[in-house]
């Protein structure tokens, strides 16, 4: 991470559940202020039904999240689900089991039990603040997956669509859309003013497909969102799923011309990353700008 030191890690990975939003009436967002391994949380409610987007990272995490839904939700039923299975997006799922009725769609439930100890062994690397925030960490599976691209929850007078495409940013990458007020939680797929993650740690994952993902971003857009919640960042419209396809789309291009040179991928991070470092100076996160190098480098 670019604010840290590689012997301390990153800060705390804290949900601050006073960091809270009324975006809509009765949709709330519990923002991630900017803190890494920190995502945006939502809370919407029906009339008798309110579900829970992502979680934070860690049981104590997910415990506070949780209380907060329980207090806007008082007694209506709760129900969990995530934008994908990635640690400090769905890793505090197990303080809802038995609480919430958890719903994955059927590729994130499959990634999560094919990945899910692997990540947790990997981020516990991370530093001493997200190790702790991991310890008690237990991988829970979901109650109810739906197998194809959809599925629709009537919350009681308000509608919620659960959205998957297949394999992007992970294979299970799910976006949560309110029809009737236009609001996207995009998870992932799209960050805001953030250099998009790859997650690209071969030879343990090389699940991405930025192809993909381009056109994933480029339905979403025509859905023409009011309120774009992203994985990380701040709230915003339309512009930042187009600012991340955009990004994906240059960089792959740049990337293909390098290759044709004959250069190797380290090759084509000394020469892309600077670069493009210094054409986004107010983005986070740039560490993650060589591994989309090296992912589009692989293509064949
Ligand atoms: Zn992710």
């Amino acid at each position: 991470m670019s604010d840290t030191s590689p012997n301390v890690g990153p800060p705390p990975p804290d949900v601050d559940a006073t960091a809270i939003k009324e975006i809509a009436s009765g949709v709330f967002v519990i923002c991630d202020r900017r803190v890494p391994l920190v995502p945006n949380i939502g809370i919407i409610l029906g009339q008798e039904t309110a579900i829970v987007v992502d979680t934070g990272m860690g049981p104590a995490n997910g415990k506070k999240v949780l209380e907060t839904a329980k207090r806007l939700a008082d007694k209506r039923t709760l129900v969990l689900t995530l934008t994908h299975f990635h640690p400090e997006h769905g890793f505090g799922a197990q303080e809802f089991k038995g609480v919430a009725k958890i719903h994955y769609n059927r590729a994130q439930r499959d990634e999560l039990q094919a990945k899910g100890e692997a990540y947790l062994a990997m981020f516990k690397t991370f530093g001493p603040a997200v190790a702790a925030a991991l310890e008690g960490t237990i991988l829970v599976q979901p109650d109810w997956v739906y197998p194809g691209p959809s599925a629709k929850i009537d919350l009681g007078g308000r509608e919620v669509e659960l959205r998957t495409w297949g394999l992007a940013h992970t294979a299970g990458d799910q976006v949560v859309w309110l029809p009737e007020e236009c609001i996207l939680f995009t998870g992932d797929l799209a960050e805001e003013r953030t250099f998009p993650i790859f997650p690209w740690f071969p030879p343990n994952d090389v699940d991405i497909d930025g192809a993909h993902w381009v056109e994933v971003l480029s339905e979403l857009i025509n859905w023409k969102p009011a309120v774009v919640v992203p994985g990380h960042g701040e709230i915003g419209g339309v512009e930042i799923l187009i600012a991340v396809r955009d990004y994906i789309v240059d960089l792959r291009q740049r990337v293909r011309a390098e290759r044709k040179t004959g250069k190797d991928s380290d090759a084509i991070v000394a020469e892309l990353a600077p670069k493009i470092r210094a054409e986004h100076p107010d983005w986070f996160a740039p560490e993650w700008i060589d591994f989309a190098i090296r992912y589009h480098a692989s293509l064949s």
